[in-house]
Formats: structure tokens, sequence, C-alpha cells
């Protein structure tokens, strides 16, 4: 069975992200990128299904711009077989542009599995996934902690739901979404950096993938973008009577 995995490039989740002046959005330039923190889950665990003699291929995607083959190699290098990026331009992609390419490269892929990430960590979007079931009519696992494949018809699929844990059984082909606790992600090693960069990219145009520009143009239009309010620093208090003092004649609240 073919996996393929959905994996985006966004602002490294360690860096402090600061806002264009215009408030159009996230300032971009020179800002450390890496792989989307759940797509990273989505490829280890199609990694280790290939390990276990589950999976045969697995297939990395990102849609993006030509950047995105950066995001790629670093899912080559963890140990994904082949990559496609489907390069885009600098347009502004939404969530249903990237379920309808998806959708796409799905078809001709004719995997068994597809993976993403739960979410994207820039957008917070976390429809991705949802879509693109909807749009190839397979079943889907959201918020997977567990990905059991039973047979080559089915698997099994524990999702992290408010309050605990639900299994699904799911017929295959489908779309598995990943949440935190699926797996911790492996580091890539020096000499699978080195072998990822001779691995195949494909690169199909959106008119290959049979989509025009409409298809993908954007729904939505950004009106604002702001930085949320800042906190003043707390205080330590040293006894309750302090509190409740603070509380009555400095806070107001009592
Ligand atoms: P989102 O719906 O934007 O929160 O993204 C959910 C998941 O969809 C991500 O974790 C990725 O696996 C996948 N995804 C979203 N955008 C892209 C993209 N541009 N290229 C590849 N995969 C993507």
């Amino acid at each position: 069975m073919k996996i393929l995995v959905a994996v985006k490039r966004v602002v490294d989740y360690n860096v402090k992200i600061r806002l264009r002046d215009d408030g159009s959005g996230v300032e971009l330039n020179n800002v450390k990128m890496s792989i989307n923190p759940f797509d990273e889950i989505a490829v280890e665990e199609a990694i280790r299904l290939k390990e276990a003699g589950v999976a045969s291929e697995v297939v990395v995607v990102s849609v993006g711009t030509s950047k995105s083959e950066e995001t790629l190699r670093s899912a080559l290098a963890m140990g994904a077989d082949r990559g496609v990026l489907v390069d885009l331009g600098d347009a502004g992609i939404e969530p249903l542009a990237v379920a309808k390419v998806l959708r796409k490269v799905a078809e001709q892929e004719d995997p068994g599995l597809v993976i993403l990430g739960k979410q994207a960590i820039d957008d917070d979007c976390n429809q991705t996934g949802q879509m693109l079931a909807s749009l190839l009519g397979w079943a889907q696992g959201t918020f997977a902690s567990v990905v059991e494949v039973v047979s080559a018809t089915s698997a099994k699929v524990t999702r992290e739901v408010d309050g605990g844990l639900q299994k699904v059984l799911l017929k295959l082909p489908a779309v598995v979404t990943t949440d935190l606790r699926l797996n911790e992600p492996r580091y890539a090693s020096l000499p699978n950096i080195m072998k990822a960069k001779k691995k195949p990219i494909g690169k199909p145009t959106l008119a290959e993938l049979g989509l025009s520009e409409t298809d993908i143009a954007p729904r939505l239009e950004v009106i604002e973008t702001r930085a949320p309010e800042t906190r003043s620093a707390g205080v330590k208090v040293t006894s309750v009577a302090e509190l409740v003092d603070k509380l009555k004649n400095e806070a107001g609240v009592l």
C-alpha cells in the first residue's frame, strides 16, 4: 500500500512571529521556516508503517512555492521515498484550494492512506484533511493518536475527542489527520539528509493536475491582522491577606 503525506512549509514553531507593518499578515521575510510539526508526525507514522511492512512507498506532497522543496527534502531525509511539489507561486493558498490540489494528486497516486496534520500552525485552520476526505468521498479519521492498518481494506484509528478517546474503523482508502500524541518524530541523520538530496521530486503543473486558476482562487479576504494586547506582568503575594487587600484596593474586584 502506498501512503501519501501532505507537508506544509510554515514559520518554525520556535520563532516569535511579527506582523507586517501594514497589518496585512505575518512577516515571512528572513524568518526560519520548517515543516509543520503535525506533518512531521504524519511523515513519521507513514515511515513506521513502511518499516512494519504495511506500506510499500511513502510519497510526500507539498503545495506552495519553490521554497516548499526544502520542506519536502526534510520529509525525504526522515525516510519518505519520493516527493511531489505543486508550485502555485505566491498565491495565498486557502485550505479548500489545497484540498482540491491534494485530491488530484491522490487520484493520480492512488494511495491506500493519505495522512495530514490536524492543523497547520500558521493559520490554525484545521480544515484541509476534512475537505480532502469530502472531495474524495473517502472515510476520515481525524485527530489520530493511534493508527492500525487491520487489513488491505480497513484501518482502526483512535481519535482524541473532547473528554476521551474514540475508536473508528475506516474503510480504505481513507484520510487520517495526526494529533500530537500519535508518535515522536525521528531526527534525520546526516547520511539520510545527504541521500534525500538525490530523491526524486515530481513537479506537476496545475493544468497537469486538471485544475485551473479559478479552482484555487481565494475565497476569503483578510481584513486585518492584529497582535494580541500586551499583558502587564503579574505580581507575587506573600499571604492571603495581601491577596485580598490587592483584589479589594488595587484591582477593585472585591
Ligand atoms: P490546515 O487545514 O491549514 O490547518 O492544515 C491541515 C493539514 O493539511 C496540514 O497539517 C498539512 O498536512 C495539510 N496542508 C495544509 N496546507 C498544505 C499545503 N500548502 N501543502 C501541503 N499540505 C498542506
